[in-house]
């Protein structure tokens, strides 16, 4: 039995009163709090043994250096990637979004004839297509976008169930032999709703495409082995999952990083650089992650990702699960809609709603009086709530550290929202 008070009483920032009242955390959807020991590791960094990594002879240079590794590689078991030297398939990324980027320019550049032959299957001519779906963040819907608009590539895109699910068995009608990239999330950040990745990773590579996965929202959450899934790239950030903000990663199956070109140049990830020769790149992970990288935060977010595998994902999935029974009641209440499955099943605690008569803005406000951090927007994904008639929404995101007492503060003060409005 794991003891998910104890945890709770790692993480020093809930332990506080907001608006006279003691804090209620629910917009880990947006950003995860951090435990100590996560807060620990990067000043004990900047402490101890910081030093430019991979370059220079002293001893703290290889000391950086080994935590840097050991970090990827600890990130890399969280998510069933290798870590083995010369076989690493974790990327060093500045978030979700900076990995999603990389890999729409990496194809891009793939597109221009970049990266030789063992590149082309990554390239884009008119005609070609790529598949996303309506649930998606801005972060994938965008790059691929921009990538079809560079390539002459058309963008298609999967439909949603009336509850916000993404329609997986249409895989193969929007899938077809033209399609050369299909990247749809795993869990959308909106609705919470867990995607049957399968049916489409398997439509994927029947097509001899490739299946770029944004993870953003499943990491932190389920369990997960990229391996297992056939996942061939997959993007997600360190702040959702315990760690520090500005660093993500980017998994890619090894085949496949090696075939791929680079998407940014500079220090660091070149072999051979001259005046009137093309250089010759490092092979993978350093081919993408030019420049100095975050070394501290990268460290701490190893410790994260220990720390989650500590606990054991699955604990965390059913923690979450008997937290999300109970955001869900939110539904019960008189002019509320949730924006999602309302049934507890394939999803996750993410609980977007609309309150029938009260502007998102003043909801949240009202809440927010009461000590409870919800979210309030269109949460980066604008084609999601005008599939629900919308442009914005509520949403409540649980945590390792949220309790069932949690989702029940909400729920209280969710109650007295529309008749504080005179509804
Ligand atoms: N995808 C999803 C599903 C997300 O929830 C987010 C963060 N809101 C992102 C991508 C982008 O992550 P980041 O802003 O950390 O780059």
């Amino acid at each position: 039995m794991v003891d998910f008070d104890a945890i709770r009483a790692q993480f020093p920032i809930l332990d506080q009163q907001v608006h006279g009242h003691p804090l209620v955390y629910l917009d880990s959807a947006a950003t995860s709090q951090k435990p100590q020991c996560v807060i620990d590791a990067e000043s004990e960094y900047y402490r101890t043994i910081n030093a430019g990594v991979h370059r220079g002879a002293h001893e703290l240079a290889a000391r950086a250096t080994e935590a840097f590794e050991q970090a990827r590689a600890k990130v890399a078991r969280l998510v069933g990637a290798d870590w083995q030297e010369g076989q690493e398939e974790i990327v060093v990324t500045g978030g979700a979004t900076a990995g999603l980027n990389l890999l729409a320019t990496a194809f891009g550049n793939a597109s221009l004839g970049r990266g030789g032959a063992a590149a082309q299957r990554f390239a884009l001519k008119p005609g070609d297509e790529i598949v996303v779906s309506k649930a998606e963040h801005h972060s994938v819907l965008l790059p691929f976008q921009e990538l079809a608009a560079r390539t002459g590539a058309t963008l298609k895109w999967f439909d949603l169930t009336p509850d916000g699910r993404v329609r997986a068995e249409d895989a193969g009608e929007v899938i077809t032999e033209r399609t050369k990239v299909v990247a749809v999330c795993h869990v959308a950040n909106v609705t919470g709703a867990i995607t049957d990745i399968a049916p489409i990773i398997r439509r994927t590579h029947e097509v001899g495409a490739v299946f770029v996965l944004d993870a953003c929202q499943s990491v932190p959450h389920l369990k997960i082995d990229f391996h297992a899934l056939d996942v061939d790239f997959a993007a997600w950030s360190a702040h959702k999952m315990y760690g520090p903000t500005g660093v993500g990663f980017l998994y890619g199956r090894r085949e496949l990083l090696e075939a791929l070109p680079p998407a940014s140049f500079g220090g660091s990830m070149v072999e051979l650089a001259w005046m009137d020769q093309p250089a010759q790149y490092m092979a993978p992970p350093e081919r993408f992650e030019a420049g100095t990288q975050p070394v501290a935060q990268v460290v701490a977010a190893g410790v994260a990702a220990d720390w989650l595998r500590g606990i054991g994902m699955e604990n965390v999935e059913a923690h979450e699960r008997t937290i999300a029974a109970e955001l869900l009641k939110l539904g019960d209440i008189d002019g509320f809609r949730i924006l999602g499955p309302r049934e507890n099943v394939d999803r996750i605690g993410t609980v977007a709603f609309d309150v029938d008569g009260v502007h998102p803005h003043d909801v949240g406000q009202y809440i927010d009086a009461q000590g409870i951090a919800i979210r309030v927007g269109h949460h980066c994904a604008q084609p999601v709530h005008r599939h629900f008639g919308l442009y914005a929404s509520n949403r409540a995101s649980t945590g390792v550290y949220n309790t069932v007492e949690d989702a029940q503060a909400l729920l209280e003060a969710a109650r007295g929202v529309r008749p504080f409005f005179g509804l």
